[in-house]
């Protein structure tokens, strides 16, 4: 999570130089984040290594069920139960600690995804509910139709010896009750099942934290294999929420006001639209936890600036802020390469001396930095002793961003990386704005002729002339 102290001067300083390119905007239906004012949020989703074997939730009023058209929940029936675990449709073990549950796919767990089928063919979730508590059985949902089945098998076979078998589908999922344990709808459809909190209210989930939070809108869930929640609510709601983690509540209101902008801007750019949402909930994009920390003054700051965005040319900018600059903010091209973004370019910024994070160092004996070197996946191609890293460039746009390193071996191996952010991942380093040095133990001879072991950053030769290790 990044603790903005800077953003209003990194805003001030890009306005200043490019005064006819950016203008804030008030958003329009077509310009906002999804179709609509809508923001698709993906909370718990697998390529953002977030692994949810089991979302465990809450909702004192109940739940409702249905579908959703991206922007907008569909609601098809209503579950009267307030705490619910959903599984992925498999072979399942569910324990249930201090009403949270957890576990894992087993086949030799407490939920076996085969089953019975009873009866089919209702059009209603009531209709089948009633003939699933005659059975003694549970509804199965495919997305339009409802059917009843019963019983809890870990094969085919198995269910098959009891009457008609069915089995689970890729991407379904099972919805049991956190109470009494037991199965309370099993959703087999092809796209995911959407649900809300009843009566307008907000679901508490346990998403990978210890802590279940409070999320607004709806949500999709489906397992690939393991449970993936997107969260769609509405993108003023987002703002707000993501404003205390992203900002806190102590900096000055205009410099919030003019923060709100910023996080209003970034879904816009719609990063993640190939995984299906438009952000994810972590720092890649805006930490959001739901209402987690969310701030009633934070809220009027936001309603204050509703609709605005950044804007070049009429259209959203790609919005990217930081925890801390260390004097200089990086040009797109340094930090990626590619085509050069107008508006990102190298700004010199005053430091903010009290961050923590605007100045580093690391420091390493040559055998901890060869460790070091062999222990990250982007060297894996230098086999032999780590000899040597150079910084072959920085930032043609002038600052000081290493835009080519160069790290080689005793077996002649050498490894270029391009372009800031890769450097800054390759090395696992706070940012791709640092300079090297190498000192090294040099026997002194002292005036009384002792030697000792003394740090030293170069040698005088024979001839007098001065070298730098
Ligand atoms: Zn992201």
């Amino acid at each position: 999570m990044r603790h903005i102290k800077s953003i209003a001067l990194l805003l001030l300083c890009v306005s200043l130089l490019l005064p006819l390119m950016l203008s804030v905007q008030k958003e329009t239906k077509a310009d906002a984040a999804g179709e609509g004012n809508f923001v698709r949020i993906g909370l718990a989703v697998p390529e953002n290594s977030s692994t949810l074997r089991v979302a465990s939730m809450n909702c004192d009023a109940g739940f409702r069920f249905g579908s959703s058209t991206g922007n907008a929940f569909v609601s098809r029936f209503e579950l009267s139960e307030t705490g619910i675990a959903i599984i992925p449709d498999r072979n399942y073990s569910v324990q249930v600690n201090n009403g949270r549950a957890t576990g894992r796919a087993s086949d030799s767990g407490n939920y076996g995804a085969y089953h019975v089928l009873v009866s089919g063919g209702y059009s209603s979730y009531s209709a089948a509910k009633s003939a699933a508590a005659a059975s003694g059985g549970f509804v199965a949902y495919d997305g339009s139709c409802y059917e009843v089945r019963k019983g809890n098998y870990f094969s085919k076979e198995e269910a098959a010896k009891n009457g008609t078998a069915t089995e689970p589908v890729s991407g379904g999922v099972a919805i049991l009750d956190l109470q009494t344990g037991k199965l309370l709808l099993e959703y087999t459809g092809t796209s995911a099942l959407a649900f809300c909190g009843k009566n307008e209210r907000d679901v508490l989930i346990y998403t990978n934290s210890d802590v279940q939070k409070s999320y607004p809108g709806f949500f999709e869930i489906s397992s690939v294999p393991n449970i993936r929640i997107i969260n769609v609510l509405e993108l003023e709601t987002y703002v707000k929420c993501v404003m205390a983690n992203e900002i806190g509540t102590n900096q000055t209101k205009e410099t919030r006001r003019a923060f709100s902008v910023l996080v209003r801007t970034v879904p816009m750019e719609h990063k993640h639209s190939a995984h299906g949402y438009d952000v994810c909930s972590s720092s890649c994009c805006q930490a959001y936890m739901g209402n987690y920390r969310r701030d009633a003054e934070n809220d009027s700051i936001v309603d204050s600036t509703k609709g605005e965005y950044v804007a070049y040319r009429g259209k959203p900018i790609v919005c990217l802020y930081h925890n801390s600059n260390g004097g200089t903010s990086c040009s797109s091209v340094a930090a990626w390469g590619g085509e050069e973004i107008p508006y990102l370019v190298s700004v010199a910024l005053p430091e903010n001396e009290n961050n923590p994070g605007s100045s580093w160092q690391k420091v390493f004996t040559k055998e901890e930095f060869n460790d070091y070197i062999h222990s990250r996946s982007a060297f894996s191609a230098l086999t032999g002793t780590i000899e040597e890293m150079t910084i072959e460039s920085t930032d043609p746009y002038g600052s000081s961003y290493v835009t080519l390193l160069s790290v080689k071996d005793s077996k002649g191996n050498v490894v270029y990386t391009e372009n800031a952010m890769p450097i800054r991942g390759a090395l696992g380093v706070q940012s791709g704005n640092f300079t090297l040095s190498y000192t090294m133990n040099a026997p002194i001879v002292n005036a009384d002729g002792t030697v000792t072991q003394e740090q030293a950053e170069g040698y005088v030769d024979a001839q007098g002339e001065y070298h730098a290790f």
